[in-house]
């Protein structure tokens, strides 16, 4: 950093900004998979601003798309007047969600969309009720600080929304950890059904999951639990949402939506982040009935405003284009491969879908959580060029998420800075 930038942000802005690295880092320029630093340095990106730059920076069809916009004059949103990027970009996701006579409402994040799910739900249902998986993150907006089980994250504790929490998110350290698939799945269930009969009286709006934890620590539970789960919601005419702000869009390789995994068509999928590759977007898909059920108008301002609907249409087209649920399953499998052929003590786990891989650190030989581990890798990683995150309960899990663009030979280059990275962590 050239000036004092860290003390004017500690200065002005809220103690609860929390940043990465003790030397943080200020971006100056990015290209591609990479970026460029306030002292000349560039790195790696393994993060992709926590999955949010879906395909990379500066990406020539995104900026067209955008530019364009711009030259028209027409910045507002006008949600009082007609918007055609936004009616087509609508009829995309409709259909692109498989959910049966779709409608879509835009938001700006993922915590209004969560927020806009929770609205819906709780009218639709006429109950204040919800679940939500344990160690969950789905935003710090009023509503969904309620919801997120991950309580490092949830800021507020008083939020009017009544939440009870389900097993189903992370396993690594729960006490189902040592059940086989088929059993763990059998457990959740069985947790479900108890607390819907003893803590709610069934009486419930929804229930929310991810269906991989990303700020958890990329928890992946088995493909078909949100099945098994869904089945016992039908029988209360309780809604399922699947919360796709990380998962989306085909980052998870194998499908396009992290919930296809458990061939089930949730009633209303919330998504944000890598729909925008950066420009500030969510929304809610969901069934016509649930999506119509307000009684009264309601809009958001930057909603569907057509800057971001002309660059999410342009995201959605270079990734089809390019096909890059492909190259997120291969370069996945690569890491993947490559991360497991790593024997340090240090490694508890490493499970992951397509681009989306944590790596649980613990103490060696033990399941306790390693945080010091997990902060000299942090360290280790960007003294070698490359950038990742953390994530998880107690902050021990790397995670990886790098744009779906990646190539084969950067993602044998970040492995080998993770490879040495972990060698000097725990050598
Ligand atoms: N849901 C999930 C699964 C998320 O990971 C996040 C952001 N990390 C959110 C919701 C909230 O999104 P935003 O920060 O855009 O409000």
């Amino acid at each position: 950093m050239t000036d004092d930038l860290l003390a004017r942000h500690q200065a002005v802005l809220p103690s609860w900004m929390s940043l990465l690295y003790e030397e943080p880092l200020e971006i100056v320029h990015a290209q591609d998979r990479r970026i460029t630093d306030s002292n000349g340095r560039t790195y790696l990106d393994f993060f992709a601003g926590v999955l949010t730059n879906s395909i990379g920076y500066d990406v020539a069809e995104i900026g067209d798309a955008v530019r364009k916009q711009l030259d028209t004059g027409v910045l507002h949103t006008s949600t009082l007047y007609l918007i055609r990027s936004q009616v087509e970009l609508a009829e995309r996701i409709a259909k692109l969600s498989g959910i049966p006579d779709a409608k879509v409402f835009f938001t700006s994040t993922g915590s209004e969309a969560n927020d806009t799910a929770l609205m819906l739900a709780t009218q639709y249902r006429r109950s204040n009720q919800v679940l939500a998986l344990r160690n969950s993150y789905h935003g710090r907006s009023f509503g969904t600080v309620a919801i997120t089980g991950n309580r490092g994250w949830s800021a507020s504790a008083l939020s009017p929304v009544k939440v009870n929490y389900v097993h189903g998110g992370y396993r690594y350290r729960s006490p189902f950890r040592d059940l086989s698939d088929s059993a763990y799945i059998d457990a959740c269930v069985a947790d479900l059904v108890d607390v819907l009969q003893i803590a709610t009286s069934g009486d419930v709006a929804c229930l929310i999951a991810e269906p991989i934890q990303g700020v958890g620590g990329f928890s992946l539970p088995p493909d078909g639990l949100f099945k098994a789960m869904k089945e016992v919601l039908d029988a209360y005419g309780i809604l399922f949402v699947s919360d796709e702000v990380q998962t989306g869009w085909g980052r998870t390789g194998e499908h396009f939506w992290g919930i296809q995994a458990h061939d089930v068509v949730p009633d209303m999928m919330t998504f944000a982040k890598g729909l925008g590759n950066g420009l500030a977007i969510g929304g809610v898909v969901g069934r016509a009935a649930v999506l119509d059920c307000f009684q009264a108008q309601s809009f958001s301002t930057f909603g569907g405003n057509p800057v971001s609907m002309v660059g999410a249409t342009a995201v959605l087209d270079y990734i089809s284009d390019h096909d890059l649920q492909a190259n997120c399953t291969a370069r996945g499998n690569q890491l993947l491969s490559g991360l497991r052929a790593v024997a340090n003590p240090v490694v508890g786990e490493v499970r992951g879908k397509g681009l989306m891989i944590g790596v649980e650190l613990v103490e060696p030989g033990t399941t306790t959580p390693s945080v010091r581990a997990a902060a000299r890798m942090l360290e280790e990683t960007r003294n070698r060029g490359l950038l990742i995150g953390k994530g998880g309960l107690h902050g021990n899990v790397l995670r990886i998420g790098p744009p779906m663009t990646l190539t084969e030979a950067e993602a044998q280059e970040g492995l080998d800075i993770l490879v040495d990275a972990l060698a000097a962590t725990h050598a």
